[in-house]
């Protein structure tokens, strides 16, 4: 029997289940939806539980990702393949690696499922790449009326515009179908810079690099510049630095900088400092999958903005005026990546170039009047919040940002016109 208690894994959402469900199958799925609306119940498939919002939240019923390691169908030629929906990155890493596939691109981490990904839009850095759900060919979706729909361009066209990205809210994904592309390996160059230099040459480096991103440390003038681009062959880290890298500086002896910084909030600055100076220059190349996603082990709570490209300077701009106002010591790094504009309707790339613009708080600091400011600004440049990450907007507010809005929110009144699929978080961002 499982806990009906659940967390999120910044452990900032909390809630309990009236039950909770693992059905293997697409039938078992539909026959369990069609349960809960005869009841008048909810019920929310739930993923990692990586938001950072409430989506996956539920007092209904909890369903869990089930059978998700297979079976899988991997199409070599056509570079495609067929997983459960609820399959973590980290094995779909595996099983296209197996077959010398790859995503075209990735976020930080892997822990999250495949459904949970892309129905957040979640995403990594490189101005010529969508996120994650602009990989997706074709699904599989229980609707709220308990049917089973296989969905794709052609296939019910609008139900698979709505679901590829669809917070959870249109139905059930059990199955999703990815566009791959052949493996390949990726050079990574990470150095320290100053930020009046990224700021002045960002531009430039997004356009000349498969993938950038680059993180600044509040209240100092530098920042940390990963880009990432396509190699010939492997050079991977020795073990020693690999761990000194990513398992010492990046999460222990981070986790200890944390942990001090709330103790004592006046340390922040030097501290951040010291992060600042603690990572140095490195090269490597490694097999895509190992370079995109890195362990994090340190809690965070995060909000991240979408923004039209060209607006980045000004949005950055007042982002340093409220780190600087907003009496909140910021422990943690701000992060940008960029995008290609996309026609996803809910993708925060949609119609346009996209900066993202990433900020995170130690969990247990206090993170609202810093992420409220922010908020405020990126709202003053049409910025759009990350489906899964915290933000304060509503149905009416984000109806302005979004060209196709409506559009999703027909073809969810047909697909879930009893909103078996509604929860607090659903309510708050798509309205009744
Ligand atoms: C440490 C960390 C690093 C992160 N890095 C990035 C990053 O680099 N880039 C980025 O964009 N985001 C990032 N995120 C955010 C994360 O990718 C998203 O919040 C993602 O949704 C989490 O996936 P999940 O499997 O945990 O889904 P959950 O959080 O469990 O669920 C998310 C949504 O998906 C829905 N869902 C889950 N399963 C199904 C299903 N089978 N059918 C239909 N809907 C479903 C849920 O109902 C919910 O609405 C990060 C988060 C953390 C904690």
């Amino acid at each position: 029997m499982s806990d009906p208690r659940w967390a999120n894994w910044a452990g900032n959402r909390r809630g309990v289940a009236a039950a909770v469900a693992r059905p293997k199958t697409a039938a078992e799925v539909a026959e369990l939806v069609g349960a809960v609306r005869a009841a008048g119940g909810t019920l929310k498939p739930v993923g990692a539980g990586h938001s950072f919002t409430g989506a996956a939240l539920t007092d209904g019923t909890r369903l869990e990702p089930a059978g998700h390691a297979g079976p899988f169908t991997v199409d070599k030629d056509a570079r495609r393949v067929t997983v459960p929906a609820g399959m973590p990155l980290y094995l779909l890493n595996q099983v296209l690696a197996a077959a010398d596939l790859a995503l075209p691109n990735l976020g930080d981490i892997d822990r999250q499922t495949v459904a949970g990904a892309v129905s957040t839009g979640t995403h990594g850095t490189g101005a010529r790449l969508g996120g994650l759900a602009t990989f997706v060919a074709g699904l599989t979706l229980v609707t709220g009326t308990g049917e089973v729909l296989h969905c794709s361009p052609t296939e019910h066209p609008e139900e698979y515009e709505a679901a590829r990205l669809g917070v959870g809210a249109v139905g059930v994904l059990t199955e999703v179908e990815l566009a791959c592309v052949d493996a390949f390996t990726l050079r990574a160059d990470e150095r320290p810079m100053p930020l009046p230099a990224v700021l002045s040459t960002v531009d430039d480096m997004a356009a000349e690099n498969d993938h950038v991103e680059f993180y600044w440390f509040p209240y100092t003038e530098r920042c940390l510049v990963k880009r990432n681009n396509r190699a010939d062959a492997p050079d991977p880290l020795p073990r020693w630095r690999a761990y000194l890298d990513d398992e010492l500086l990046s999460n222990t002896v981070f986790s200890v900088a944390c942990r001090l910084a709330r103790r004592a909030p006046a340390l922040v600055p030097r501290l951040n400092g010291f992060s600042a100076h603690a990572l140095g220059a490195r090269t490597y190349a490694d097999r895509s999958d190992r370079v995109f996603c890195t362990p994090r082990r340190v809690r965070f709570v995060e909000m991240e903005y979408a923004v039209p490209r060209a607006a980045l300077g000004d949005a950055f701009a007042g982002l340093r005026r409220v780190v600087d106002t907003c009496g909140v010591p910021v422990a943690f790094p701000v992060e940008v990546r960029v995008a290609a504009a996309d026609d996803l309707w809910l993708s925060t790339a949609h119609g346009r170039d996209t900066a993202y613009v990433a900020v995170h708080q130690y969990v247990g600091m206090p993170y609202e009047p810093y992420f409220r400011g922010v908020e405020a600004v990126m709202r003053d440049v049409d910025g759009r919040p990350h489906w899964g990450k915290m933000h304060w907007r509503d149905a009416d507010s984000l109806r302005a940002t979004y060209p196709r809005f409506d559009d999703f929110l027909a073809v969810r009144d047909r697909l879930d016109p009893d909103r078996v699929f509604a929860n607090e978080y659903t309510r708050q961002v798509f309205g009744d």
